[in-house]
């Protein structure tokens, strides 16, 4: 498998005919390659996305823009299974995560397609024949710089919300996932009517590229899902170009259990949101916030839930967690998981390497831990896999106060059967996201982002569109008759 760079509607080498070996992550073994572009690449994807933007009907026919939106969306549809074993291959997630991917995928496609034809403006008379009208226009060429955790769902939030709103768009995959991307794309380009330099692909194994995206006068948006560090990085490079920025960063997501709730269902839901993607998931729950006299019943029901889960190959049925991404994440993720086990309370279940088959790839088993200090670097710190945190609270004021503690505002659930308690605790939480008895449901209509040091901006829902758009006011005197 070779994946290309796409520029100008054509899949091309990159100018240095440079390329980087794709790996499974459950093996170890390489599956294919994708190009190491560099800056010219960047630039020549620039000046395509910059004359698509300025010289074809695009930014002006949102009748076209759903057209293009719902054909691509049917394509993706008719490969929903190769999509999804390619992804698993890439990825290491389990398949029905990758199905599930590739579905929320469709059905976000259709959605911005609907929306396409709907970003209406103002009109209005602020003085006797005097003539206010506001439109929303496309922002112009978008930057796409996307992570690997979720590769389609978290490149299709930016790039069909970018399209629908008439962007041209450069997408930079990231380079464990750059496989799937092209995939993905290769079922957009194949749809005629989309003009030539509207969505383009730069894949590299560094940072080159990305760098030339966020630092470009001519890229008029970035669009970042990503770590904080990179997300900080990306702010102070541009600014001196002022661009739009949309910033989808880190999270440490709460739940909060009251004692009205059913300790084994919660047990197993909770344990599974946390394992989602081997952990490597934002909104994954990380620390779990227990009622004082519920606290030794859901240690134990959650110990027994940490201790079923199947690790094993993403293909295989009934699996529940795949490998981590790569040997870095696996080496960094490891340590940390064992500083926090050899500093905290309590160790519930000691998870770690996994051997036999799994070996040679980049496996290792949840961690479920108890402490009570919640400034401790485990509780605050975005640990990317499997680890769980236990603590207790006495009472709704003590579990906010907990559970607010943090830099991050990303997401939290409320579990309990109390419908007043379950508002009043969702009201008090500072994070863009909370669910009420679930966790990870992230859809198309609803948006998602991040209070404080969880990022800038929304994506998902109709606001995603404020992060593509840009407004003008036209002032008119046209006088009275
Ligand atoms: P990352 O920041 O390392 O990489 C994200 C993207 O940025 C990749 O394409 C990468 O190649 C690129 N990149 C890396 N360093 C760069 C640099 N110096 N300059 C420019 N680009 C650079 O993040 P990751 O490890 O791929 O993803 C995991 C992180 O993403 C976690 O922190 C997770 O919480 C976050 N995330 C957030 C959301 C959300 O919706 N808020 C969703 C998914 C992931």
């Amino acid at each position: 498998m070779i994946a290309l760079n796409l520029i100008n509607g054509r899949w091309v080498e990159g100018q240095s005919k440079r390329f980087s070996p794709s790996f499974n992550p459950a093996t170890g073994e390489q599956i294919g390659k994708y190009v190491n572009s560099d800056e010219i690449d960047a630039v020549l994807a620039i000046e395509a996305a910059k004359e698509a933007f300025y010289k074809s009907n695009w930014a002006h026919q949102p009748r076209l823009r759903q057209l293009v939106l719902l054909e691509w969306a049917s394509r993706l549809e008719q490969k929903i299974e190769p999509l999804a074993q390619l992804l698993t291959q890439e990825n290491g997630k389990v398949i029905a995560q990758s199905r599930g991917e590739v579905l929320g995928a469709v059905s976000e496609i259709r959605y911005y397609a609907g929306l396409a034809r709907y970003i209406p403006g103002n009109f209005f008379e602020v003085e006797p024949g005097v003539y206010t009208s506001i439109l929303k226009e496309p922002a112009g060429v978008a930057g796409l710089i996307i992570p690997w955790n979720a590769p389609i769902v978290l490149l299709i939030r930016s790039l069909a919300p970018a399209m629908a709103a008439g962007c041209a768009s450069i997408i930079k995959s990231a380079p464990q996932t750059t496989q799937i991307t092209a995939a993905v794309l290769n079922c957009l380009q194949e749809v005629t009517s989309l003009p030539p330099g509207v969505v383009n692909l730069v894949s590299e194994q560094g940072h080159q590229v990305a760098a030339t995206l966020v630092e470009s006068n001519d890229v008029d948006v970035i669009s970042f899902t990503g770590s904080n560090r990179t997300g900080q990085k990306i702010m102070a490079a541009a600014a001196p170009t002022m661009k739009k920025l949309s910033l989808e960063l880190g999270g440490k997501s709460c739940c909060l259990v009251f004692n009205d709730v059913n300790l084994s269902d919660v047990a197993s839901k909770l344990v599974t949101a946390a394992i989602i993607i081997s952990g490597q998931q934002c909104t994954a729950a990380r620390r779990i916030l227990v009622h004082e006299s519920i606290y030794e019943d859901m240690k134990i029901a959650l110990k027994l839930a940490v201790e079923s889960v199947k690790v094993g190959f993403g293909q295989d049925t009934g699996m529940q967690m795949g490998p981590l991404i790569d040997a870095a994440a696996l080496e960094r993720v490891n340590t940390e998981i064992e500083r926090s086990l050899d500093s905290c309370d309590e160790v519930i279940v000691r998870g770690g390497r996994l051997g036999g088959d799994l070996s040679k790839g980049h496996f290792i088993s949840p961690s479920l831990i108890a402490h009570q200090d919640d400034n401790a670097f485990f509780c605050q710190d975005e640990i990317f896999g499997p680890l769980i945190v236990l603590e207790s609270f006495t009472d709704e004021k003590h579990a906010v106060q907990k559970a607010n503690n943090t830099e991050y505002g990303l997401s939290a659930s409320v579990w309990t059967n109390d419908g007043n308690r379950s508002l009043r605790i969702a009201r008090a939480l500072r994070n863009g996201t909370i669910w009420i008895n679930d966790h990870n449901k992230l859809i198309a209509e609803a948006e998602t982002g991040g209070y404080r040091k969880s990022g800038l901006g929304r994506l998902h829902g109709f606001d995603a569109l404020i992060d593509f758009t840009e407004i003008k006011s036209i002032y008119q005197n046209v006088g009275v008759v």
